[in-house]
């Protein structure tokens, strides 16, 4: 089958327009920034090899400049949708000084065709590498399949790019970019199928981001920020497993707004949500990081401290009731107060809805003894 090495590559500029025309259409105007980047790459590496077929006919310095200078940033923008994807990558302003060097040194030694080949594709090469080494070790949770198979993309690509740059570079078998050289031809092919995977690549990603996306919002409280009944379940459970395995200590605590319905009655129900919202900021103000806070409905909250036996939740509570009487008073104009149950994990008690139970039947004592207390369950 011969295969001739500009349709292959009008072909993959023709694919890459349509995906970068189509991506925006279908993805809709309100996306993420790691998605308008990978939009951006996508119209980068469409125009990268528009430029270099063009620079056959016209120009051939700027047009090749151009598609030199594209390309690279196309991998920059790649590796900027990774950053929103994964938290910080390694190698970033590295990869900054190649994206900027790889078009200026082609350009400055275009005169020499080894040099400019060689440099051009070494540099992409490495640039290549730093976006690979990107899709590795994730901050944020992300699926290893859509990764594993951008990085066989972008690795593959590498190692062509960086074999055209030898040939280019060390041998006299290859006078130009369109040279039927058997490396060149299977470096297109390779290059047309990366294309294609790593765009089903990137399509998984952002698919994953929106699901990731609202599967938090299902486990926020509107209102408040804070997690919700499910997200608090979800989340215990994983702390209570935590604190079981190792021995760990583990209070939980529940919390709920004295007199509320009077509350709403006597001072309104947008009072009653700023009261609300005033409670939430103050728990998440007291807790420690690890500890883990939640609205569980209307006026009741649910909070574990995680390494702490009871003595901790009495001092968390002190603190809390401190700064809710000074803050409640300042910036609603009364004073709220709440009542409290108690509970710390039992040797033998492996349930969180066992333990929350156990700090419900407190938090019912507290009120029947005339609220505004914490108690702590026998
Ligand atoms: P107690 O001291 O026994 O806890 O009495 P309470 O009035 O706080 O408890 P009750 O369960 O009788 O009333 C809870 C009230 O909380 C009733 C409901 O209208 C109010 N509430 C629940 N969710 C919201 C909300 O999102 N915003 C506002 N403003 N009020 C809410
Ligand atoms: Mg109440
Ligand atoms: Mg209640």
């Amino acid at each position: 089958m011969p295969l001739d090495f500009l349709t292959l590559m009008a072909v993959m500029a023709a694919n890459l327009f349509m995906i970068s025309a189509v991506l925006p259409l279908i993805m809709g105007r309100d996306v993420s920034r790691a998605a308008r980047h990978v939009q951006a790459s996508m119209l980068l590496q469409a125009m990268a090899w528009a430029a270099i077929i063009a620079s056959a006919s016209w120009w051939d310095q700027a047009l090749s400049t151009v598609s030199v200078a594209c390309n690279a940033a196309a991998q920059w923008m790649l590796y900027r949708a990774l950053e929103e994807w994964l938290g910080p990558r390694p190698l970033g302003r590295l990869l900054l000084v190649l994206v900027v060097a790889a078009p200026l040194g082609y350009t400055l030694g275009f005169e020499h065709y080894a040099w400019r080949v060689g440099w051009a594709n070494g540099l992409m090469a490495v640039i290549l590498c730093i976006v690979a080494r990107a899709t590795l070790d994730p901050l944020i949770l992300a699926d290893v399949r859509w990764r594993s198979l951008l990085l066989g993309c972008l690795v593959t690509t590498a190692i062509f790019t960086l074999a055209r740059g030898l040939l280019g570079a060390f041998t006299d078998q290859y006078p130009s970019f369109r040279t039927p050289h058997p490396v060149n031809l299977a470096a297109a092919v390779a290059t047309n199928v990366s294309l294609v995977l790593g765009t089903v690549a990137v399509l998984v990603a952002w698919r994953s981001e929106a699901e990731q996306k609202l599967r938090a919002l299902a486990m926020t409280d509107g209102l408040t920020g804070l997690l919700n009944r499910r997200g608090f379940t979800n989340q215990g459970d994983t702390l209570l497993s935590h604190a079981w395995r190792h021995r760990l200590p583990l209070t939980a605590l529940m919390l709920d707004l004295d007199h509320f319905k009077q509350i709403n009655d006597t001072h309104g129900h947008e009072a009653g949500d700023r009261a609300l919202q005033l409670f939430a900021r103050l728990l998440t103000e007291t807790c420690r990081s690890g500890d883990l806070i939640a609205r569980l409905g209307g006026e009741e909250f649910g909070v574990l401290l995680l390494h702490n036996a009871a003595p901790a939740g009495l001092s968390f509570d002190r603190r809390l009731r401190q700064r809710l009487h000074e803050a409640s008073e300042a910036e609603l104009g009364f004073v709220l107060d709440y009542s409290g149950g108690m509970a710390s994990l039992l040797p033998g008690e492996s349930k969180l809805a066992a333990l929350m139970a156990r700090a419900d039947g407190a938090l019912y004592d507290a009120k029947t003894a005339g609220r505004g207390q914490l108690m702590a369950a026998p």
